[in-house]
């Protein structure tokens, strides 16, 4: 039997919660952990088809009437619900005990579920102990360790893991017409950090040309900043100009290159996340010392938070360049 075979890496969650859909043994409650964009809602789709394919031999079909409906997001008896406050948590509760209306199963997919005050966790909580038959949730969360305790030990969690950049492309290759270079998709698959759906973001946005020309502008401030000469000391006088917004993206697309160069001089294990190879980081690593990329990172970092208390561009590019010196 083929399980979850449109989830791409994530054997974990294909081996526990595929395997036990594929012998009818799941779960009623699930904590489905990950970062953003990492397919934490894919994975509670696909599980929630597998559970009601009406074909056994691919989990889920994708072709049957109930996968169809279900991956359209248009089943009744699957339902997203952002839940915060009690009031949602009400909804839910008075939801779960009508009975599905068109499929064996009623499934409550929970998005954020960290963010749900304490109260509205205890008002879940009922519903957790004793669910009535055929119910499942799929409770979706950054960080586990902010759901109540007595959350977490009525639920199995499973966790999504960060996919390869290999995975990444091969998924481009393989599912999407980007009409774009080799050298291009490599980059933002770089910078998408493991994130499939952040992949997809760059691409559906039609910005991946610009956030490419602001990849490279990064990089330009990041050796200007660290040679300090004349021509890189030129692109920082032209961003005085800037509008802040666009200072703040070339400061967070620096921060990843100078942590790529950190981490290349420690170890050659990690993943990078703005350097297309570990040779084009290493070169460039060699020229500065450890001490000038963390006082970079330090002073960029810095100039950020300022930025988040109203700060001028001006300010903060001066204190910049006044801590380089
Ligand atoms: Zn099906």
């Amino acid at each position: 039997m083929r399980i979850f075979s449109d989830l791409i890496g994530n054997d974990d969650i294909k081996n526990t919660l595929g395997g036990a859909i594929s012998r009818n043994e799941f779960s009623h409650a699930y904590i489905i952990e990950g970062e953003d964009g990492s397919g934490k809602s894919t994975v509670a789709r696909l599980a929630s088809a597998a559970i009601m394919c009406q074909n056994r031999d691919t989990l889920p079909c994708k072709v049957c009437p109930s996968c169809k409906k279900i991956l359209n997001d248009s089943c009744v008896d699957v339902r997203f619900y952002d839940a915060f406050k009690v009031d949602d948590v009400r909804k839910i509760k008075e939801a779960i005990y009508q009975s599905a209306t068109e499929s064996d199963y009623q499934i409550f997919i929970l998005n954020d579920a960290h963010k749900m005050t304490v109260q509205a966790q205890n008002a879940l909580l009922l519903s957790l102990e004793e669910p009535p038959k055929n119910v499942v949730f799929f409770l979706l969360c950054k960080d586990a360790t902010l759901l109540l305790e007595t959350i977490r030990s009525r639920a199995v969690l499973l966790r999504t893991t960060p996919l390869t950049k290999e995975q990444i492309l091969r998924y481009a290759d393989m599912h999407v017409d980007t009409g774009l270079p080799n050298d291009t998709l490599d980059k933002l698959a770089t910078l998408s950090r493991g994130s499939l759906g952040y992949f997809k973001d760059m691409l559906d946005s039609g910005k991946s040309d610009a956030l490419i020309k602001s990849r490279e502008t990064a990089l330009l401030f990041v050796c200007g900043m660290l040679n300090l000469d004349t021509g890189s000391a030129n692109l920082v006088y032209s961003m005085f100009s800037w509008q802040r917004d666009r200072v703040k993206e070339i400061f967070n697309l620096s921060l990843l290159a100078l942590r790529d160069l950190a981490v290349v001089k420690r170890s050659r294990g990690t993943p990078l996340c703005f350097f297309v190879s570990y040779d084009e980081a290493s070169t460039l690593a060699s020229r500065y010392s450890l001490k000038k990329i963390l006082k970079l990172i330090d002073a960029i970092t810095i100039g950020i938070d300022n930025f988040a208390v109203n700060a001028s561009v001006a300010g903060v590019l001066t204190s910049i360049l006044a801590s380089c010196e």
